[in-house]
């Protein structure tokens, strides 16, 4: 039977706290997936041993510390993400990056590229629109066209972006504002570990936490668009 784990319904977080072999089970949620999962915990403790995991994962929780410095006695956050991605990619000793990015940030993208070549990377990039095909070509109807219907419009074509970056062999690839689901088709045929560095939200700013805040976004958030 499929289990639900419900981990951010929970009451205690424990496993913040309390190593494996110290949590009373009894206390744990019902659907804790410690309790509900252990053989899934156990095989996936023995995967962090060996590459591919153990070749990101290690560096990657070196990064989380080196993100902290402790200054005047409080622990304190030292580096945007732009900054932990460059020293992430050094420490995986990565030579070549590649950015996967959205038309409507090119200005976004430029700026990346050159931070991470006065870093010393070699950057390739792809943008959205590459392919220069147009919507219905890929199998959209021309009704889901944004503009004029009877118009080429091209189309966002995440399978090429990832495929030119496989052929550029780059060593890890960075989504930069790719749409939902075309972030997905990226990740999909990507032959590199892919990480995001801006995730689009057309409305607010590339910041889609503020949407978690504010009253004013809730009914946007709640309507039912679809019935
Ligand atoms: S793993 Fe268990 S204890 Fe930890 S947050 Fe999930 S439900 Fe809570």
């Amino acid at each position: 039977m499929a289990s639900t784990p419900q981990c951010a319904k929970c009451p205690v977080f424990y496993c913040e706290s309390t190593a494996f072999e110290k949590l009373n089970i009894s206390t744990l949620p019902e659907n804790c997936p410690i309790r509900t999962s252990s053989d899934v915990y156990k095989q996936s403790v023995i995967e962090y041993k060996e590459d591919p995991v153990r070749r990101l994962y290690v560096p990657a929780t070196i990064a989380e510390k080196e993100a902290y410095q402790r200054i005047r006695g409080a622990l304190m956050a030292v580096r945007p993400r732009i900054k932990e991605l460059i020293e992430f990619a050094k420490l995986l000793n990565v030579g070549k990056i590649g950015i996967a990015f959205c038309a409507g940030l090119r200005d976004e993208a430029l700026r990346i590229t050159r931070f991470l070549e006065k870093q010393e990377f070699t950057v390739a990039s792809t943008v959205c629109k590459c392919g220069a095909v147009d919507k219905t070509s890929l199998g959209v109807d021309k009704k889901y066209k944004i503009g004029n219907s009877e118009r080429f419009e091209s189309a966002c074509n995440p399978v090429l972006q990832a495929k030119l970056l496989n052929k550029a062999k780059t060593e890890i690839n960075v989504i930069v504002g790719l749409c939902i689901g075309h972030d997905m088709l990226f990740t999909m045929n990507s032959n590199a570990p892919v990480t995001t560095l801006i995730v689009k939200d057309r409305l607010l700013g590339h910041n889609p936490v503020i949407g978690l805040y504010t009253s004013y976004h809730r009914p946007i958030i709640e309507s039912q668009e679809r019935t």
